[in-house]
């Protein structure tokens, strides 16, 4: 019997959508209590990843006990700094009175991080940006934005954050946009409780290879959580993980094990149109077999083709692993 690494999911997985078109919605809204139930009928995962505020009318004792019940934790808190108020950005917004409010939802966020027992509070300033060229003043921007994060995490010095970088959507241009410019952003803020949370999905779409981009955060003892999914990568598409990039998930994992990375598997995904416990249910099918498939794989004879970057044995060692691994059920 194979023992797996602990599965999460965002709680958002369970959640019901509107974008620019079904702006009705692709269902009817679930509230923060609802969305806890469908994670728990997963039957796989133990951590949750929450969206701060919760939704009206549940508290944090409520959130507590449907945790409990469902035999669930809460891994971190996601502040939603990117909602219409903050439309012009959360660190970044041109308007001093936003830049508070966002903060405040962040500072709430950092609460219930600590009365969960949480591990770290999740920052995704999709909104934090620009959209046109002459549009932002680059130095004003990367200034609030740093500042805006050290101050928060200096205000918060028993608590972990995590910045989750994309490089577009909502905005054309996201601050936090790469790998690389995260990890030189944080060097600048001095501090020590500010990491990254590398989406697999965003590194495809900015056109990174997300097993070279977690080394890179790994080397900069900056990798603090991780989530999959997978898309075409011209877009955040959000699919489920093992949907197209197989071969890529394997080596993202592949790199997190060779460096001895133990945290939890997490699903960043929005099933639009799939039902969304059997969504998790495949996801997590297919990542148990990459896990299997880390098991077999050849490392002595791997490490000898990339010694010579010999492409062809090392890929025959890789399919020979994979396609060997099979599934449970
Ligand atoms: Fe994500
Ligand atoms: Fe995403």
């Amino acid at each position: 019997m194979t023992t797996y690494p602990p599965f999460g999911a965002g709680l958002w997985n369970f959640a019901a959508y509107v974008d620019r078109y079904a702006t009705d919605g692709y269902d009817t809204p679930r509230s923060t209590l609802d969305q806890i139930r469908l994670a728990g009928e997963v039957g796989e995962l133990s951590y949750v990843d929450i969206n701060y505020p919760f939704t009206p009318g549940v508290t944090l004792d409520d959130v507590r006990a449907a945790l409990a019940a469902e035999g669930l934790q809460c891994i971190g808190l996601t502040p939603d700094i990117y909602l219409r108020p903050h439309a012009k950005g959360a660190f970044t917004n041109p308007d001093p009175a936003r830049r508070a409010s966002a903060r405040a939802i962040m500072d709430g966020a950092a609460d219930a991080v600590r009365a969960l027992g949480a591990r770290y509070v999740k920052i995704w300033p999709g909104q934090d940006g620009f959209d046109y060229p002459f549009q932002a003043a680059y130095a004003d921007l990367s200034r609030l934005a740093i500042e805006g994060m050290r101050d928060l995490a200096q205000a918060h010095p028993d608590l972990k954050f995590v910045i989750e970088y994309k490089p577009r959507e909502p905005r054309t241009h996201m601050f936090w946009g790469s790998a690389a410019k995260t990890i030189l952003g944080i060097q600048r803020m001095g501090v020590d409780n500010v990491g990254v949370l590398l989406d697999f999905g965003h590194a495809l779409f900015g056109g990174e290879s997300p097993a070279e981009s977690a080394q890179l955060l790994i080397d900069h003892g900056l990798l603090w959580g991780m989530d999959v999914n997978d898309n075409f990568r011209g877009w955040d598409d959000d699919m489920m993980t093992g949907s197209l990039h197989w071969v890529e998930t394997l080596e993202f994992f592949h790199t997190l094990r060779q460096n001895g990375w133990e945290g939890v598997w997490q699903l960043d995904q929005f099933p639009f149109r799939e039902e969304s416990v059997e969504n998790a249910k495949l996801s997590i099918r297919f990542l148990k077999a990459v896990y299997r498939a880390l098991d077999l794989l050849d490392e002595s004879a791997l490490a000898a083709a990339q010694a010579n970057q010999d492409a062809l044995a090392a890929l025959r060692i890789v399919q020979n692993a994979l396609f060997t691994a099979g599934l449970e059920d």
